[in-house]
């Protein structure tokens, strides 16, 4: 098959999620004939700011409000209880759903998320600080070949089969390897993933078959969920998703040859994680409070306050390289706001060696000492502003600074969580 050269492009978080790929799906979405989201389930939360009204998506691309075909690939893993409440919030809105959900979507089942919770409280003081939603499991017997995919639902025989063949594996696990409670009913679990499963049918199509078909004709949006550092191999390792977030991921994901994909990094202009894992610019003091304050860094999802530090452009140039960034998104530009000072890492030691990735070795991680450059900060609020040389000359002096260590444009910096509260670089 010969594919002409069109324009696809794929937005990829280049720190631990919450960047505002949200906001940046929405914003992009018209300039593109569909949106594919390609990996993760409802642990990714995206929220957009319309108007006077923030809608929360968990499932669904945000482009969803763009009335433009959005579809959800394969290696999506799906809990049809939350996906029909996104179906439901979005009709509410007078808006027909354009959704369409690739047969092979893996389901995430009730006992995932028993599973989930289960090994979450055996672990104790090291946990990975799962959000016991069930996806890690779900992935887990999707390669394992023990999942219940989509189109199972739609087939009451196969789900039947699908479910007595792991039923008892399931409980044992629970009751005997956790020690906890399996208050599950195969029967009840048939009975209402059937109802699921006629309420998605309608939306059920060969998404991966229609992206073949349609590269050299139409252009694609690709969406990661989470970001870089949450890739279950180059993240920071356990303390990740339990699948691939990069960039070129999302053609495997989506069962598509090696295509040219542009890549638009997001790069928040501070960095936040939720839950547990290494964070070597971590603000454990007033300034952590303050962004933390200042940006609403809660969890979309759990609504765990998420921690706050400094800007760390090892990471961003690693995810660089790991992804292919051709230009990049800076968010939150506003949140900084206020600050008298601050600071960005340019560089790490370890073990008072300089090195210039982060490390594949867990334990070297919480040993990293970043070097630190100084900016002065800027006063002035810049939510408003829609020129770059309007911003505050401190402002700039940032931008301009990220720019040349990453030698890489920045296409858009994000001053608030409008749309509107955008500027675009040439
Ligand atoms: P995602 O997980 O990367 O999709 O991140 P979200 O879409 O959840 O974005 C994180 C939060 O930041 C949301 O509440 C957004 O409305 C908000 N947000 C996005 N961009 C900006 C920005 O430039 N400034 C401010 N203050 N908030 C933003």
């Amino acid at each position: 098959m010969a594919i002409k050269r069109i324009d696809h492009t794929v937005v990829i978080g280049l720190q631990w999620g919450d960047e505002g790929k949200g906001k940046f799906i929405d914003f992009l979405a018209n300039q593109f004939d569909g949106t594919v989201r390609f990996n993760g389930g409802n642990n990714a939360g995206h929220s957009v700011k319309v108007g006077q009204t923030t809608l929360h998506f968990s499932l669904i691309p945000s482009a969803i409000l763009r009335k433009k075909p959005v579809y959800i690939s394969q290696a999506v893993v799906i809990n049809p209880k939350i996906l029909t409440k996104e179906i439901k919030m979005i009709q509410k809105l007078g808006i027909k759903p354009k959704l369409k959900l690739d047969p092979r979507c893996h389901v995430v089942m009730p006992y995932h998320q028993l599973l989930d919770t289960a090994s979450e409280i055996s672990k104790g003081a090291g946990k990975t600080g799962s959000l016991k939603l069930g996806i890690g499991f779900c992935y887990e017997d999707r390669t394992n070949r023990a999942g219940v995919r989509l189109n199972d639902l739609t087939v009451p025989k196969i789900l039947r089969q699908r479910l007595e063949a792991v039923w008892q594996l399931k409980k044992l696990r629970v009751t005997k390897t956790y020690n906890q409670p399996f208050a599950l009913d195969l029967e009840k679990t048939f009975k209402r993933m059937r109802r699921y499963g006629k309420l998605l049918k309608p939306y059920i199509f060969p998404v991966s078959e229609y992206l073949q078909q349609n590269l050299a004709q139409k252009s694609f949006l690709f969406e990661s969920a989470q970001g870089t550092y949450l890739d279950f191999v180059f993240g920071s390792y356990p303390y990740t998703v339990a699948y691939h977030t990069l960039a070129s991921s999302a053609l495997p994901d989506c069962g598509l040859p090696p295509i040219h994909l542009d890549v638009l990094g997001l790069v928040k202009a501070y960095v936040t994680r939720v839950g547990g894992g290494p964070f070597p610019t971590e603000l454990n003091n007033k300034i952590g409070a303050f962004l933390q304050q200042r940006g609403h860094e809660f969890g979309t999802v759990s609504g765990r306050p998420r921690r706050c530090g400094w800007l760390d452009l090892v990471l961003i140039k690693n995810a660089c390289n790991l992804n292919g960034v051709n230009q990049l998104i800076l968010t939150k530009l506003d949140v900084l706001s206020g600050l008298e000072s601050i600071k960005i890492a340019t560089g790490y030691s370890l073990k008072r060696k300089k090195i210039t990735t982060p490390p594949a070795n867990e334990n070297d991680w919480s040993k990293i000492k970043p070097h630190y450059l100084t900016l002065p900060g800027w006063q002035e609020d810049i939510s408003h502003i829609k020129q770059f040389h309007l911003l505050p000359k401190n402002c700039q002096q940032f931008v301009n600074k990220i720019k040349s260590i990453l030698q890489i444009p920045i296409k858009y910096i994000s001053v608030g969580p409008d749309r509107k509260q955008t500027i675009i670089l040439n």
